[in-house]
């Protein structure tokens, strides 16, 4: 029986960069959020902040385990997303994707409430398409160092297609492009957090390769609006559906950016490229404009700006 007027919604993956910034939205909304982590790559510092709120609740539970709660959404962002991060821990990365979707989707068909899965452009891999459009079925590396995460990531979502069409659960699948923001990890070797650490302690900034493979960064703020608008999508819509900033931008000019806007005087040095990293990247996202009537709307620049002073302030912490 449903007593609380509030949507009691789960966030999988909560203490993490995004899911952290998702629980302060949801709350913002008048939501119940039950926050759900194992801290393999999230803080409680990320989610401190929101401890004295009555509608928010935090529990230490690993997703590769069955979890019996009561809830009316849940959006399934549990999985470490960094490359150093996976790759630390590999068959517990494929386990969380895989084992962890089962489970929630088991969650999700017993109390009928609607889930979002996290999903990501690792979907398409090093990709023959360019830009990438949600009918590409992607040019994935089965035995790589990545496929414990693109390989898992795709398994999962073959899971939430199945779960919906034997057992009609209302799905909604997400293709996550890169993501930045403050709350990022410090240390988890994404390019973002790496080039602004290393430019704010004036260390070298290390770029893989000779810097010409592309990446489109999109914003936090508008990442989880549009999470929330997916959500809240009409219930025929499951996606798969790309998220993220079409603007492109070269792993150099990144470099030149960052070191600008923080003038820096870091020198830029190359260091050898990780195997199969995708030479370039970049959104198509005609569909989510047209269903969800969203596109980004922070600029590269600016998004940069707010993120270092996050750092900033994170560094002089310490
Ligand atoms: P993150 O590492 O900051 O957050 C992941 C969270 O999941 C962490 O708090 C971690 O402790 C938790 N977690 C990991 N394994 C778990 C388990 N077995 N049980 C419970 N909790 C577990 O990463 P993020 O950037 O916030 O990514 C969130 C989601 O979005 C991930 O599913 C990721 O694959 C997806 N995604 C992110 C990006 C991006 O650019 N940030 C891009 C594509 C997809
Ligand atoms: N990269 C880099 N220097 C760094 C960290 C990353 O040049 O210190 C490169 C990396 O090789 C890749 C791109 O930046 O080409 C994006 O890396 P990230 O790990 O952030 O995301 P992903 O490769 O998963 O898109």
């Amino acid at each position: 029986m449903r007593v609380a007027n509030r949507k009691r919604v789960l966030v999988t993956g909560g203490a993490g960069f995004l899911g952290s910034h998702l629980c302060e939205r949801l709350l913002k909304d008048g939501c119940d959020v039950l926050c759900v982590d194992n801290f393999y790559s999230g803080t409680k510092d990320n989610i401190a902040h929101l401890m004295g709120n009555p509608h928010f609740e935090m529990m230490r539970h690993d997703v590769t385990f069955p979890l019996y709660v009561e809830v009316d959404e849940i959006y399934n962002l549990a999985c470490p997303a960094s490359p150093i991060h996976y790759q630390w821990d590999p068959v517990q990365t494929t386990k969380t994707s895989v084992h962890g979707a089962i489970n929630v989707l088991g969650l999700a068909k017993r109390t009928k409430a609607k889930i979002l899965q996290a999903s990501t452009s690792e979907v398409y891999g090093d990709p023959e398409m360019h830009p990438q459009r949600e009918d590409y079925w992607g040019h994935v590396n089965p035995i790589g160092l990545r496929s414990c995460y693109d390989e898992g990531k795709r398994c999962a979502e073959t899971l939430f297609f199945d779960y919906h069409r034997q057992h009609k659960l209302r799905i909604k699948v997400a293709r996550i492009f890169n993501t930045y923001g403050p709350r990022m990890h410090p240390n988890d070797g994404r390019v973002v957090s790496n080039f602004i650490v290393q430019a704010l302690k004036n260390e070298p900034i290390t770029i893989y390769g000779d810097g010409s493979q592309t990446r489109s960064f999109c914003y936090v703020e508008d990442m989880i609006d549009a999470f929330v608008r997916l959500m809240n999508s009409d219930d025929g819509f499951t996606g798969p559906l790309n998220l993220g900033n079409p603007d492109e931008f070269t792993i150099l000019a990144l470099a030149e950016q960052v070191k600008r806007i923080t003038g820096s005087p870091s020198e830029i040095v190359f260091k050898p490229l990780p195997s199969d990293d995708p030479v370039q990247r970049q959104p198509d996202i005609t569909l989510a404009r047209k269903t969800l009537d969203w596109a980004p709307s922070v600029r590269l620049e600016e998004g940069l700006a707010r993120t270092i002073e996050y750092f900033d302030r994170l560094l002089a912490k310490r």
